[in-house]
């Protein structure tokens, strides 16, 4: 049995990975300051003699004894992550620093959830890892984009100067159950949208793609990246290559809701990356890693989660 920190969660990966790690036997300790973490997510877990929730803002320093840190703890959807653009940097930069300090001190390993946004609005298509990127540094996404890419620099830097044990994954689109109703991200918008019979909001002409990895495919890869012993430390892309226009993506969802609701255009935001798509030959061969969940089984689970949490709150 191992201790386990999780940043971040009573998010939506964090809580998902919380329960798995119980499952598994581990004693899991889960940090979050519910900026975007919600308790409904981590209900069913508060009554495991192995869980533990602890109420904490990452930007300040804590001490725990855990043998592993998963670093989840920053919020995702870009309306959130520009709602407070300063805070973001702060729990990027001050927030990995202090989980660093912490591994470095209790000599824990420490995985740090990175992001495809480290390649910007890429030039090279699909990503691979040994891409630098095309980053505004000075955009409306540069909040998050540079605060990961520093994070990630933290990282190299404290395993290069202070021997720490890390692990590096750029986690590109994923969605699944447990993602916030007003998430803001393309999924769950739809998706929500759908099941409100609201008009589904496209963001420019709908041509821009995306790659969609169902949340128990990234979590089977986060674990082995964790658990690796071959010494792979990353960075490593974590994603399902399969790529879709948004369009298409509303499209499927419209079909499988049966949802009457009509496809209206939106502004399109700045520096909305034109393509995505993950290389994961790294993920396959070092960690026999790839995902195994098609998109539209995916977006049924995740339609029959926000379609029981919808009627729920008597709004459907
Ligand atoms: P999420 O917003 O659902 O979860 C983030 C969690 O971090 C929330 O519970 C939030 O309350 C918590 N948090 C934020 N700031 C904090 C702080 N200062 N102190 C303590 N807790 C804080 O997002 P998610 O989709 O679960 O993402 C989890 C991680 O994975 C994030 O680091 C994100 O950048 C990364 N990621 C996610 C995706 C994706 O598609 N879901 C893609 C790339 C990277
Ligand atoms: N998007 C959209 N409608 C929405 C939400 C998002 O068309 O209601 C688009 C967005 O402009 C982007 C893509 O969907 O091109 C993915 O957006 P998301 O916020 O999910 O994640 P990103 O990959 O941009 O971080």
């Amino acid at each position: 049995m191992k201790r386990i920190l999780v940043t971040g969660g009573a998010g939506f990966i964090g809580s998902h990975l919380c329960r798995l790690l119980l499952e598994r036997g581990d004693d899991v300790l889960c940090l979050d300051n519910f900026f975007t973490g919600q308790k409904r997510n981590i209900l069913p877990l508060l009554g495991h003699p192995c869980f533990e929730l602890v109420r904490h803002d990452l930007v300040e320093p804590i001490l725990l004894e855990v043998d592993q840190i998963y670093n989840l703890a920053c919020p995702a959807s870009p309306i959130h992550y520009q709602l407070n653009p300063v805070k973001t940097v702060k729990t990027n930069v001050m927030g990995t620093i202090n989980m660093l300090g912490l591994a470095k001190r209790v000599k824990a390993r420490i995985l740090q959830a990175s992001t495809s946004e480290v390649y910007g609005d890429p030039r090279e298509h699909p990503q691979r890892e040994s891409y630098w990127g095309h980053v505004n540094p000075i955009g409306l996404r540069s909040c998050y984009d540079e605060g990961k890419r520093l994070a990630e620099t933290l990282m190299m830097d404290y395993h290069r100067q202070n021997g720490v044990d890390i692990r590096i994954v750029r986690i590109f689109n994923t969605y699944g159950p447990h993602m916030h109703v007003d998430d803001g991200r393309v999924v769950s918008n739809f998706i929500v949208q759908a099941l409100r019979n609201q008009p589904l909001t496209i963001y420019g002409d709908g041509t821009q793609t995306r790659s969609f990895c169902y949340v128990t495919d990234l979590l089977d890869g986060l674990v082995r990246l964790m658990d690796n012993e071959t010494g792979c430390i990353g960075p490593v892309n974590m994603g399902n290559p399969d790529e879709f226009t948004i369009r298409e993506l509303a499209e499927k969802i419209i079909a499988l809701t049966g949802s009457p609701s009509p496809l209206v255009h939106e502004d399109l935001p700045a520096d909305d990356p034109v393509r995505r798509r993950p290389d994961i030959t790294l993920a396959r061969q070092t960690l026999g890693w790839e995902p195994k969940v098609p998109l539209e089984e995916g977006l049924r689970h995740t339609i029959g989660y926000f379609r029981e949490l919808l009627a729920g709150q008597g709004e459907i």
